[in-house]
């Protein structure tokens, strides 16, 4: 495929223009430097066909001064809006219906916001795609509640898209680096879309976390459980679960899932998945992932596998602290910063455990971003 236009205004992909063979051995390189002290990381899971995976698509609206809307993204580090009309890591469709909606925002007269004045509506536009229902969630994020002639407008946009089953407000009316304020108005259908990974069913809310590369992530979750080696027998945490993915699939093969997770949404949607796959044998529980542990080992509860999935910056001292106080036999270490994830691989390693596999994936090509599971054991 040819080069990015925008890549370099953009930044998103750094490595546009390389090929994909040489991104991924760019990062087994990367990994293999980083890892060096626990072991030899085992060859990188690669995409076959390494576009438009992206199944959660955002683009900001701008007015700019001769009167035209545009609609893309802000150019790296700045507020400048640079406009975009297709990007090859993207879902086709929803940037598709992201230029609808560019389209009807200009025939329904509907104000686009202006950061520096604040007078406006219309701010950003979230489109998530269930990859293999096919459904679709579109967010409208807005300055303020008042949508003149929502009921019309999301008429429209449903007859040029009939995959969209839902649509929402957010109302996002601080002034912020977030995309998603904290209220969403249900307009159109569910409030949420649903999707399926390694054959079980997960309903996805507009604020919770859900991985980006839906093909990427059933192999990554194929491994992590291969690495627990369940047996259907063990106790098993997962830790900064999301909408419940990793536990709900491990849970047929364990004696017993708890989930724990920060987000609220996120946690209802875990909740719901359990019973959506007919699944008894899970909990989940909304907090922070550490003090969650903390108080678990402070009662003598014990676990047998630990998953552990945190956010870029990694997890925390209380986390892995009471991890080892609870001695699960093992541990699965999913990060999509394997720079965090050393940091506490040095803290674990020196706790009584042994790395075993180390194993990067591919979630997001043409990114210098790359995913790393490793999997530990007790000495
Ligand atoms: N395992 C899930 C989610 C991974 S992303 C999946 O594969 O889809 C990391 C998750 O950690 C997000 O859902 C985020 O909301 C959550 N999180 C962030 N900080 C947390 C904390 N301190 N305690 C618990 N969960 C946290």
């Amino acid at each position: 495929m040819e080069k990015c236009s925008y890549a370099k205004k953009c930044g998103g992909c750094q490595y546009q223009g390389i090929a994909y063979e040489e991104q991924l051995k760019e990062k087994e390189k990367k990994v293999r430097k980083l890892m060096k002290d626990f072991g030899k990381p085992e060859p990188i899971i690669g995409m076959e066909n390494p576009y438009y995976y992206r199944n959660k698509v955002h683009a900001v609206y701008h007015h700019q001064r001769n009167g035209e809307i545009i609609s893309g993204i802000y150019q790296e580090g700045t507020h400048k809006v640079v406009p975009v009309e297709e990007c090859q890591i993207e879902n086709q469709e929803a940037d598709r219906v992201i230029q609808t909606i560019r389209r009807l925002a200009v025939s329904f007269k509907i104000k686009i916001y202006n950061e520096d004045s604040g007078y406006g509506l219309l701010r950003h536009v979230l489109v998530r795609t269930g990859r293999k229902t096919g459904e679709m969630m579109v967010v409208l994020v807005t300055a303020s509640p008042v949508f003149p002639s929502k009921n019309n407008f999301v008429k429209a946009l449903r007859k040029e898209h009939p995959k969209i089953t839902t649509v929402i407000q957010n109302i996002n009316d601080k002034n912020t680096n977030m995309i998603l304020g904290e209220r969403n108005v249900v307009l159109y259908g569910k409030g949420y879309i649903e999707d399926e990974l390694c054959g079980c069913r997960f309903r996805i809310s507009p604020n919770s976390f859900y991985q980006v590369n839906p093909i990427q992530t059933e192999k990554l979750y194929q491994k992590a459980i291969e690495l627990a080696g369940l047996t259907g027998k063990e106790r098993v945490i997962d830790a900064y679960c999301g909408i419940g993915t990793i536990g709900l699939i491990a849970a047929p093969h364990a004696g017993e899932v708890i989930g724990v997770e920060l987000n609220r949404d996120a946690v209802r949607d875990a909740v719901g998945n359990a019973k959506r796959n007919g699944i008894k044998n899970a909990r989940f529980y909304q907090g922070d992932a550490g003090k969650f542990m903390v108080a678990m080992a402070e009662e003598g509860e014990k676990a047998d596998v630990v998953f552990m999935d945190p956010p870029r910056s990694g997890s925390d001292e209380a986390f892995m602290n009471s991890v080892v106080t609870m001695q699960p036999e093992k541990i699965v270490y999913i990060s999509c910063n394997p720079e965090t994830q050393v940091r506490d691989l040095k803290y674990l390693t020196k706790k009584g455990y042994r790395v075993v596999r180390i194993c990067p994936a591919d979630m997001f090509p043409f990114t210098v971003h790359c995913e790393c599971i490793v999997s530990m054991t007790k000495v």
